[in-house]
């Protein structure tokens, strides 16, 4: 492993995270809304998170900045990041599966929307942002360079921060009882832990 194919390991994730998501995005668009939560403050969230898994690392893999945030490359923690990136892709993969219809960019609730507490949501209840904590660990690995690695745990760290618990009271007020008892019985990204 170089820098350089570090850096095409990178791409190649994002690519990938693209495939698997393109189909979703269109058919979602198709998807009709029954309710939607904070709209202006959902798009703020994903944006502070696109800007640390995509614009940070993208400048830097691209043109070299912020050069005073280099270190040194090692091939092993690379090696790594290649690898938590596969992960990551094939557990989003999974929770665009399991989720079908469901899923949605922001805080809604479709007009046939069903509870998913089975497939990955089966051992967490949110599957999908721990894909993306995957990625952004990936990114820590994969780059170093202080500020674009860790922009990603820094962006989307934010997004989940504030997004987790509005998801939750969003989902328990639309299923109640099946809701509580679904968290009751699961942890949110790490099974068993947190
Ligand atoms: N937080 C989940 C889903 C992310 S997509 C995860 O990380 O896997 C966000 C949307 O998914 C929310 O707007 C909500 O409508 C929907 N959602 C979240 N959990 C769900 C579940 N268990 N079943 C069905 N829809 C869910």
């Amino acid at each position: 492993m170089t820098p350089f194919i570090a850096k095409l390991v990178w791409w190649a994730g994002i690519v990938g995270w693209y495939v698997i998501r393109y189909p979703h995005q269109r058919r979602s668009r198709k998807t009709p809304i029954a309710s939607r939560r904070e709209r202006v403050r959902e798009r703020v969230l994903l944006s502070i998170s696109f800007t640390g898994l995509f614009i940070v690392p993208a400048i830097q893999v691209t043109t070299g900045a912020p050069r005073f945030a280099d270190y040194s490359f090692n091939p092993a923690p690379a090696w790594l990041g290649a690898l938590v990136f596969a992960l990551s892709l094939l557990l989003f993969h999974r929770t665009h599966r399991d989720l079908g219809r469901s899923w949605s960019v922001t805080l809604e609730i479709r007009q046939t929307h069903q509870l998913v507490t089975t497939g990955v949501y089966r051992h967490v209840r949110h599957p999908m942002y721990a894909a993306f904590f995957l990625w952004a660990i990936a990114q820590a690995l994969l780059l170093p360079n202080w500020i674009a690695g860790f922009a990603g745990l820094v962006g989307f760290g934010t997004l989940f921060g504030f997004r987790v618990g509005r998801e939750e009271r969003m989902m328990e007020a639309t299923f109640g009882d099946a809701y509580r008892a679904y968290a009751a019985r699961t942890r949110r990204v790490v099974p068993g832990v947190f």
